[in-house]
């Protein structure tokens, strides 16, 4: 057995969240692959390593002394060193990089250290080896990961020294340069090293028990959700549940290895598993498996008699869509009309020239926009199997007076998306977690 143990910024904040770490790791000898993000938030004002050298940066480019904040930046890595009794030479550490500010430092080098020191300290004081990802991530110049390359450079790190800390975030671009991932990325980073090294599982340690049913702060106290599969998972965060980096998913999906999530401070919750499929014919279950959704959508609606029969006019628009860059959230197809959804921030003015334009180029019968729309997820991959499922959905909304604006499905039918009016959107969600995820369990495989 094999697991690769990742932990978030809240895990690693301090001292004493290193030994709580360290408890974990030491509990299970198939941690052998530690990943580690930098140090991060050890309290709610408090702010992340990470951020501090992106302040720095900034400092540096307008002229301002960033001393202050670099001292900061030290004396949190002094104190963990200090505390935990290691000896990692923080010393030249830091004094080169002051002599690299003074000079043409590169920014994604600079964020990278945060990471960088993190695992030395960590692997130190787990007495595992150190990994540098600047020698098994590797990137192409257009940014994307050289997966092949990537895979086979942890392997081969894994057989000289099975049990190592590897930093998160960062890796090596062809020439050497260092270049970072999008914020988060330790998440990949994790998922990386468990598909190179065919881990039994990928845990992802962070300061939540797991994935919740609903957003805490729609929901009072909702329940964390027990198993997902990745595709529900997927829809989940498309609607605004931010969980994973997203690019983390793909690496252990392909190699269907489980990921759980798990809350560092609650070791003994087991946390969310997130599984390829899951054998839903154990009892005990909720038709819904989570509800997540967004504020301010903007629909527009084109009206044309026979729509679908010319659909000229859906290509152009898209097309319009898409060279204004506005991402398309969800489109319905009526008999002589059409929806297109699209985020209100995102359309901002554009949106104008783009009614005029499809208005002079395509002639349609009509066009209308409604704004403050707020569009609802109910995910759950049960529902496919379970005849009346919508029906109790909606008559869930209709009983609570929620007019409901617009229906979607999402992908595989394991969503129903409703729309509904940015004041009802709280409303919304409380409905459908109290009627279908608070009580009993409701699911009987049909
Ligand atoms: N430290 C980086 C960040 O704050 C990466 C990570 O934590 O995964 O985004």
């Amino acid at each position: 057995m094999l697991k690769v143990a990742k932990f978030g910024g809240s895990s690693l904040a301090d001292s004493q969240q290193f030994a709580q770490v360290r408890r974990i790791v030491q509990s299970d000898p198939d941690r052998m692959c530690v990943v580690v993000s930098a140090a991060g938030k050890r309290s709610k004002g408090d702010s992340k390593i990470t951020d501090l050298l992106y302040l720095t940066q900034a400092h540096r480019k307008y002229g301002v002394s960033y001393d202050d904040i670099f001292s900061l930046i030290e004396q949190r890595c002094y104190d963990i060193r200090t505390e935990l009794g290691l000896s990692f030479d923080l010393e030249s550490e830091f004094s080169r990089l002051r002599a690299e500010l003074k000079g043409d430092i590169d920014v994604d080098y600079l964020v990278s250290r945060g990471e960088f020191i993190t695992a030395h300290l960590m692997s130190e004081y787990l007495g595992y080896s150190f990994v540098d990802a600047a020698d098994c991530i590797f990137f192409n110049y257009d940014g994307k990961i050289n997966y092949e390359k990537t895979y086979q450079a942890i392997a081969d790190a894994a057989l000289k020294t099975p049990r190592f800390v590897l930093p998160g975030f960062y890796g090596a671009l062809p020439n050497g340069r260092i270049h970072t991932m999008p914020r988060g990325g330790s998440d990949i980073t994790g998922s990386i090293a468990a598909n190179a090294l065919d881990a039994d599982i990928y845990e992802n340690w962070t300061d939540v028990s797991g994935i919740l049913m609903a957003d805490p702060k729609v929901v009072s106290n909702p329940k964390p959700i027990p198993f997902i599969t990745y595709d529900e998972l997927r829809e989940l965060s498309y609607m605004g549940a931010s969980v994973l980096q997203e690019e983390s998913i793909l690496p252990v999906k392909e190699k269907n290895i489980p990921l759980n999530i798990r809350n560092t401070n609650r070791p003994e919750d087991k946390g969310t598993m997130i599984l390829e499929s899951i054998d839903d014919d154990s009892g005990n279950q909720h038709l819904l498996t989570g509800i997540a959704g967004r504020k301010n959508f903007t629909v527009l609606t084109i009206y044309q008699k026979h729509i679908s029969t010319d659909t000229r006019i859906i290509r152009k628009t898209l097309e319009m869509l898409q060279a204004c860059n506005v991402e398309v959230q969800h489109i319905t197809l009526g008999v002589d009309s059409f929806n297109v959804v699209v985020p209100t921030s995102e359309a901002g003015d554009k949106i104008y020239d783009i009614i005029s334009e499809i208005k002079t180029e395509l002639n349609p019968d009509g066009i209308k926009m409604d704004d403050n729309i707020a569009l609802i997820a109910s995910v759950g991959r049960r529902m496919v199997s379970v005849p009346g499922s919508s029906a109790r959905l909606f008559g869930a909304l209709g009983a609570n007076k929620i007019n409901i604006r617009m229906i979607a499905q999402g992908s595989e039918e394991i969503s129903i998306i409703v729309g509904v009016d940015n004041k009802d959107f709280e409303r919304t969600i409380r409905t459908l977690y109290d009627g279908f995820m608070d009580g009993e369990a409701d699911y009987e495989k049909a």
